[in-house]
Order: structure tokens, then sequence, then C-alpha cells
């Protein structure tokens, strides 16, 4: 007889793992099963986010950071260091062991919850049969059964037919974290959140970087001020960023990589030494769900779900990088856990408008809410507030002090719509900004709050000051 349980989740990244552990604390017993082989060839838990997204991309990018301040911001105060280097293959041990320990924090987690993992395929055939076959193979080996099912399968990197990967000279996002040496010259198609953070890691270890970007606007998504200071910075420390750009053909000969590529002045060449290709992911559906189940899927192939992510199939729910919504670690997780809820018994809810953004360049871009531009395209009556860090004295003794905090807020409530940053750990700084969207702040209720001195919060009560022009640090 199939093992059963209360719930099966099918994919153990950020989006199920977190499901599962919530499912178990509600009192339901589950299972979750998961297909990751990790680079040595061992099951890995935690997904893409763990194994070759969010956690080594923002190590490699902490490791090219130190290199990049001890040799180019550290000598303001006086520090001077001689002969620095780096080596290459101790930082890609780093990130393999921060990865390490906390893939296998989950296997500690899963049993300190009970959640029983299983390591293979999962395939859903009935509503309430997963079939699991070994990783690679499509040989059954067990069935389970559960009341409820989620789906929690993430997302893989889009590969183009003009680029085709070949693991080493040309790449996705996984193999540009495990480059031994320093290309020389680096190409990167695509110039959205990944792209941008890959080649920023290379760019500060020492490779001249340029950017192919399809589109004619710098990170559309972005509050537009705040993306043309992020494009400014980004010139400034050398980053090579062609906009409206679209490769042709990318060919590997030798060592290097030789990339035809239409753009403002027609078709051009360009000769690289490695090539990132970084044009966004696709949902990963592949061989998930016997065909004659009538799954819905979305015209972008996403597994269609409401508000409460329940798929088209009774008691079959979707979450994280497989359903709609921005591919983001955070966002999936706040998916499994509301979810759990509504499986249990409870209710479960995610505030879409309350999701925060990072990216973690040099200067970090981090955003939530509504952005000016949408604002105004909405013809919605707003207000905004803007203070620089170059007025903070945190940002100044870091010797960081670039980028500002904008604020837009609704002309006749005051409410907050959105919160825009670029500067020094604006990633963290968002949070504050997070809580004042989920509570539905007023920029008055920032503007209230004390703010420790010197922070570099206090951009944020400062931006808050300004949206009604009465900022203390800098001239209305
Ligand atoms: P995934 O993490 O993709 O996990 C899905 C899991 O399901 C995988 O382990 C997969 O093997 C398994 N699986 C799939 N199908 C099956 C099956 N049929 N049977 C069994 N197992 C299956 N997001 C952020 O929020 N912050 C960041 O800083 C950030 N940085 C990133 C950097 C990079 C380089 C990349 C590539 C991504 C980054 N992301 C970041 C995005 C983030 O990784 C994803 O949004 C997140 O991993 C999605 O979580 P998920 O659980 O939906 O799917
Ligand atoms: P993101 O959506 O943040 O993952 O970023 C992906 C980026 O790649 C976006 O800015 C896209 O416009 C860009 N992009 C997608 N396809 C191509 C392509 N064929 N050539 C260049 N850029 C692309």
């Amino acid at each position: 007889m199939a093992k059963s349980y209360d719930v099966v989740v099918i994919g153990a990244g950020p989006a199920g793992y977190v499901a599962a552990i919530r499912c178990t604390q509600l009192g339901l017993r589950t299972a979750c099963v998961d297909e990751w082989v990790n680079k040595k060839g061992e099951p890995a838990l935690g997904g893409t986010c763990l194994n070759v997204g969010c956690i080594p991309s923002k190590d490699l990018l902490q490791a090219s950071e130190n290199y990049h301040r001890l040799q180019h911001q550290f000598g303001a105060y006086g520090i001077r260091a001689e002969k620095v280097s780096i080596d290459i293959p101790t930082m890609i041990a780093h990130k393999d062991r921060v990865v390490n320990d906390l893939t296998s924090g989950i296997a500690t987690l899963f049993k300190a919850n009970k959640v029983t993992a299983i390591h293979g395929h999962g395939r859903l055939l009935d509503g309430k049969h997963v079939e699991i076959s070994d990783p690679g193979s499509n040989k059954p080996k067990e069935t389970i059964q559960a009341q409820s099912i989620i789906i929690a399968s993430g997302s893989d990197p889009v590969d183009i037919g003009e680029a085709p990967t070949d693991g080493n000279r040309i790449v996705n996002s996984t193999g540009a974290l495990e480059f031994l040496e320093v290309p020389k010259r680096l190409g990167v198609i695509g110039a959205g959140t990944i792209g941008l953070e890959l080649g920023s890691v290379w760019q500060r270890l020492g490779s001249e970087v340029v950017f192919l970007e399809a589109l004619d606007t710098f990170l559309p998504a972005v509050d537009q001020q705040i993306a043309k200071e992020a494009m400014r910075q980004f010139k400034r420390q050398g980053l090579d960023i062609q906009l409206g750009t679209r490769v042709v053909s990318a060919t590997v000969k030798q060592k290097q990589v030789s990339i035809r590529y239409h753009g403002k002045n027609g078709e051009q060449g360009l000769k690289v030494n490695r090539l990132i290709v970084a044009v966004g992911r696709r949902p990963n559906t592949d061989n998930l769900v016997s065909p004659e189940l009538g799954l819905l899927l979305d015209e972008r192939g996403f597994i269609n779900v409401n508000e409460e992510c329940r798929t088209n199939l009774p008691d079959v729910y979707a979450i994280g990088d497989v359903v709609r919504g921005p591919m983001l670690a955070h966002k999936g997780s706040e998916e499994g856990i509301a979810v759990a809820e509504v499986i249990a018994g409870g209710i479960g809810h995610v505030n879409y408008e309350a999701v925060p953004w990072v990216i973690y360049t040099a200067p970090e871009i981090a955003w939530v809410g509504r952005t000016e531009q949408a604002l105004k395209e909405a013809g919605e009556p707003y207000k905004a507030g803007a203070f620089p860090f170059a007025a903070n004295g945190r940002a100044r003794a870091m010797e960081e002090a670039v980028g500002m905090v904008k604020i837009v807020a609704h002309k006749d409530t005051d409410r907050v719509l959105g919160v825009h940053i670029i500067g020094p750990f604006a990633s963290e700084l968002i949070a504050e900004a997070v809580l004042a969207i989920e509570y539905s702040a007023s920029t008055e209720d920032l503007a209230r709050t004390i703010h420790a001195h010197p922070t570099l919060s206090e951009a944020l009560h400062e931006a808050s000051l300004a949206v009604d022009k009465r900022a203390l640090h800098k001239a209305n």
C-alpha cells in the first residue's frame, strides 16, 4: 500500500521547504520530495536559492566587494594594502562551504520538524498520488499518497538558441558561479537582476564587462529616477551596459566567444573570454504531472493558480517560481506558509503589494510598492520626496555616500505607496519600508518615528519629511 501523508510537497526550494515545515508545525503529516543533486553528486535541499541562486551569488558578491574595497576604498582611511591578491579557487570553496552548511541545515530542520524528506523526482498521477523515480531515471520506485499536494518545482534558466550554453565558455547563472579564473573580458546577455549581480562579481575582480540588453529601458520595473542613478553609478564603475541590442549569434573558438549582435549602430561583433546568458527564468513543469490530469498552465507556462495558490485540480496547490508573481525566494516562502495555513483549515494570505525587491549590486537597489512612473501612468494623485545619502553622516563615515531614498505617497491620504532606495545596505533598509506598506502607514507615521543617529535609516526618515518639503538636513 502507498505510504500516506496529509501533505506531499514537490520541491524543497524556499517555497517548498518552508511550506513543508509550516505544515508539520500545524500538525499535518508531511513529506517533501526533491530531486536536486549538487556538484558532488549528493542530494541537497534548498533548491535553486540555496544551491545556485540567492546564497552563492551573495557569497561571491561579498567576496568580490571585500576585495574591491580593500583596493579602491580603504585608501581613503589611510589603510594601505600592498600586493593585494585574490585566490579564486579559495573564494569558490568559501561559497561552496556556505552553500553546503545551509543546505544541510535544511535537512536538520526537516528532522527537527518531522518532515519526511524523499530524494527523487515526483510526478503527480491523479491529484492524490505522487510517483517517485530516481533523478534522471523514468523508472518509478515508489508511489505515495496525500490528502493535499503542494507543487513547488521552481524554475530553470532560460536558454536562447543564439547563444547555446556549453557549460564552459558560454554559461548560465549556475556556470557563472564556478569560474576558477577571472575572465579578462566578460559578456553578459541580459542586464536584469541576475545578470547585473553576476557581472558585478567578476567586474570587481578585474573583468572588463559588457552587457547586451534587449530592452531600450534600463531596469524598467525599477523607479526610473533610481534606475537612472544606478546606470550613472555602474557606468562610473566601468560597466559597459548596451541597451537595445539583440544577440544574433555566439560561437566558441578556442578560448574566445565571438558574439554578433544588432545594436544602435547596426550589426556589430564582440569578442569575450566568457559569456553569461542571464535572460530570465522559466517555470519548471517538466514531467511533473500526468498529462491526462489537465493541470492548467497560463499563457507563459506558469501553473495557473488563484489568490490562494489553488490550481484547477482539487486539493492541489502551487507556489513559488512555478506560479505567477515575482520570482523571489521570500515570495515563494510566504506562499508556502499561506498554503499550509489554508490546508490546516486556517486563513492564508500573501500581500503581493508588500513584496520587497533587491538587486545586490554596489550600490544596492531595493524597493517595495509602486513606482512614480506607474502612479503617473495610472493617473493617481501622488507626492514624492527623496533624500540623498551624501547628506547622511553614517554613509559619509562608511565612504558610501551615494544614492538616495525616495518615497512616493498618496497626495490626499499621505499613505506610503512606494519606497525606492539606491545606496548602502538598501537590502536591509527596505525592511522598514515593507513594514510601513504592510501596516498602511503614512509618511507622517514614518516622520514621527524616531530613528537612531547616526544610521543609514535616517535617510528614510528624512525622505518621509521631504515628501512634504520639510527635510531637515537638505535644502527643500
Ligand atoms: P526552486 O528554488 O527552484 O526549488 C525548486 C526545487 O524543486 C528544486 O530543488 C528542484 O530540484 C525541485 N524539483 C523540481 N521539480 C521536481 C520534481 N518533479 N520532483 C522533485 N523535485 C523537483 N531570489 C531572491 O529572493 N533573492 C536573491 O538574492 C536571489 N538571487 C538569485 C540569484 C541567482 C543567481 C538565481 C538563479 C536566482 C536568485 N533568486 C533570488 C531567485 C530564487 O532563487 C528563486 O526565486 C527561488 O529559488 C524560487 O524558489 P522555489 O522554491 O519556487 O523554487
Ligand atoms: P530578469 O528578468 O531580471 O531575469 O532579467 C533578464 C533580462 O534579460 C531582462 O532585462 C530582459 O530584457 C533581458 N533579455 C531577455 N532576452 C534577451 C535577449 N535575447 N537578449 C538580450 N537581453 C535579453
